[in-house]
C-alpha cells in the first residue's frame, strides 16, 4: 500500500480535483490519499480565527461568505449531476454552518483550532463527492480517528499506528482511502493540527505507521530543486537525495516539505518522493537512506531568526556554564538551531521567540546579554559536504562580501550553515546559485 499526498495547489481547482482521481486511480496498489484545504483556504481561516479573537465579527462574517461564494463557485465546477451536486452542496452547508456558529460564541484557543480544521474536512469530503459522482469506489478514514498528538505536540506514533491499522483491517477489500492532512487530536481530546504545512507531516506518519511502500508528496513543483525557487530565477531538481539531506533542508526552510516530515519516513526506511502534480512524468525528487552521491545538494534559507549573544568573562571554559545556559531554553522548550562558542561569549540562535523576554532575564546573571533579529539561517546541504575541500573553498569563495554573523561547521558532515542578516538572504542565495551550482 502506498501513500500519496496531494497540497494545496494540487487541489485547489475543479480541474485539478478531477486530474488527481486520474492519479490516484491509475495503479493497481492501493493507497491512502492525504489531502491538504484548496490553497488559500487555510490563510483565509488562519484571519477569520484572527478577526474572531479580537471581537471584529462583521470582518470575520464578511471573511466567511467571500470564502463561501468560492466554494459554492468551486462545486458548481467540481460535480455535475444532480445528486453530486446536491451532496456537495450539503458539504459546505454543513462547514459553513459551524463557522457561522463560531461567530456567536465566545472565542477560545481551541475554537481557532476548530476553525482551521474546516478546511481539510471540506477538501476532503469534496473529493469524495467527485470520486462518488464518478463511480470510484473509496473510503473516507477521518483523521481526527486516528492522528493525535501528546501533551509536546508531539505526534504519538505508536498509538496512530495501532488505530489505523484496525481501520484497515475493517475495511480489507478497499483499496482507495481519502484522508485530511495537517489535522489531529492533542491530549485533551481536541481538534489540533501538525502546524502550517502539517499535511506532508500527516503522510509521512500514515506511511511509516502503514509500512507503506512508499510515501508520495505530490506538490507544484518538480522535486526539491537545489535552492529557494522563489527567490532564486535559475533551479534545478535533484533527483535523489538522502532522508539526512531531505530532513536538513526541511527544518532549514526548503519549504516544499514540512519541517518534521522526514523522520517518519526515515525511522521506518519508506522512501519518499517529491512529485509535480501537474507534470506527473517528471522524475522528481527520491529520498532513501542512500545519497546517492557526494557533494552539494541544495540551499535552504531559514527566515525570523534571532541571535542570542551571552558574553562573561568569568566563563566560558568553566565546565557547567553551557549546560546553565542550556537549561534556560530547555525550561521554556525553546529549541536552539545554531550556536558557537569562543573563550568569552557563546552565541546560538531561535527561531520560537514566544518566551524571549524570559529566556533574556533568565541569562543575565550569566554575563552581557546582546540579541540580533531579523537574521536568516542559510543552510548549505550535501553528502559529506563539509569534508570536501573544494566545496568549502567554493562556498566561502562566493560570499566574500556578505557579513556573516555566525558559522555553524562540522556539527554534521552533511550540512554548513551561515547567519546572515535578512536583508542580505536575497544575494547570498544568489551568489551561491553561480558559486556552488553555476547556475546564474
Ligand atoms: P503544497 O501546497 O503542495 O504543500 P508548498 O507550497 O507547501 O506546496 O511547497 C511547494 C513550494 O515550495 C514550491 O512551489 C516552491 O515555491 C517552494 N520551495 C521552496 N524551496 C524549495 C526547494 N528547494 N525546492 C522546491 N520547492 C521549494
Ligand atoms: N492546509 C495546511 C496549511 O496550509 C496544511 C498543508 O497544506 O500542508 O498549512
Ligand atoms: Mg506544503
Amino acid at each position: 500500500m502506498k501513500v500519496m499526498k496531494f497540497g494545496g495547489t494540487s487541489v485547489g481547482r475543479p480541474e485539478r480535483m478531477h486530474h488527481i482521481a486520474g492519479l490516484v486511480t491509475k495503479e493497481k496498489e492501493p493507497a491512502i490519499v492525504v489531502l491538504s484545504a484548496l490553497s488559500g483556504t487555510t490563510n483565509a481561516l488562519v484571519e477569520i480565527g484572527e478577526l474572531i479573537a479580537k471581537g471584529d465579527r462583521t470582518g470575520a462574517r464578511q471573511a466567511i461568505e467571500k470564502l463561501e461564494a468560492h466554494y459554492q463557485a468551486f462545486i458548481a465546477e467540481l460535480v455535475k449531476k444532480p445528486e453530486a451536486t446536491a451532496k456537495a452542496k450539503a458539504v459546505v452547508a454543513e462547514h459553513f454552518e459551524f463557522l457561522h456558529i463560531i461567530l456567536r460564541i465566545s472565542f477560545s484557543e481551541a475554537l481557532s483550532k476548530d476553525i482551521l480544521a474546516q478546511g481539510e474536512l471540506l477538501s476532503t469530503k469534496l473529493f469524495c463527492v467527485y470520486l462518488e459522482e464518478q463511480g470510484i469506489s473509496h473510503l473516507l478514514l477521518p483523521a481526527l480517528e486516528f492522528m493525535t498528538i501528546d501533551h509536546y505536540d508531539e505526534p504519538q506514533i505508536g498509538s496512530i499506528k495501532v488505530k489505523l491499522n484496525q481501520w484497515l483491517k475493517k475495511h480489507k477489500g478497499t483499496s482507495l482511502f481519502i484522508t485530511q492532512g495537517y489535522i489531529c487530536r492533542n491530549a485533551r481530546g481536541e481538534v489540533d493540527n501538525l502546524k502550517r504545512g502539517g499535511s506532508d507531516y500527516s503522510a509521512s506518519l500514515i506511511a511509516a505507521a502503514i509500512q507503506a511502500s512508499v510515501c508520495e508528496i505530490w506538490t507544484d513543483i518538480d522535486g526539491m530543486h537545489n535552492n529557494d525557487p522563489r527567490v532564486v530565477k535559475k533551479t534545478v531538481p535533484v533527483e535523489q537525495m538522502s532522508f539526512d539531506e531531505a530532513a536538513e533542508l526541511a527544518y532549514f526552510g526548503a519549504k516544499i516539505l514540512h519541517p518534521a516530515s522526514i523522520w517518519p519516513a526515515q525511522q521506518y526506511n519508506i522512501p519518499v518522493k517529491l512529485l509535480n502534480t501537474m507534470q506527473p512524468e517528471a522524475k522528481g525528487t527520491t529520498i532513501t537512506e542512500e545519497a546517492g552521491s557526494v557533494g552539494v545538494k541544495a540551499v535552504a534559507a531559514k527566515d525570523d531568526i534571532t541571535a542570542i549573544r551571552i558574553k562573561s568573562s568569568r566563563m566560558l571554559l568553566a565546565y557547567g556554564f553551557l549546560r546553565k545556559i542550556f537549561e534556560v531554553f530547555e525550561k521554556y522548550r525553546t529549541p536552539i538551531d545554531m550556536i558557537t562558542t569562543s573563550e568569552v561569549a557563546v552565541s546560538l540562535t531561535i527561531d520560537n521567540t514566544t518566551h524571549l523576554k524570559e529566556i533574556l532575564k533568565e541569562l543575565e546573571p550569566f554575563g552581557t546579554v546582546e540579541i540580533d533579529e531579523n537574521q536568516t539561517i542559510i543552510s548549505v546541504v550535501g553528502n559529506q559536504i563539509a569534508r570536501t575541500e573544494d566545496m568549502v573553498k567554493k562556498l566561502f569563495g562566493s560570499i566574500m562580501n556578505i557579513p556573516v554573523r555566525m558559522v555553524s561547521y562540522g556539527g554534521s558532515p552533511h550540512n554548513i550553515s551561515l547567519l546572515v542578516p535578512a536583508t542580505c538572504k536575497t544575494q547570498i542565495l544568489q551568489q551561491l546559485n553561480r558559486g556552488m551550482f553555476g547556475l546564474e
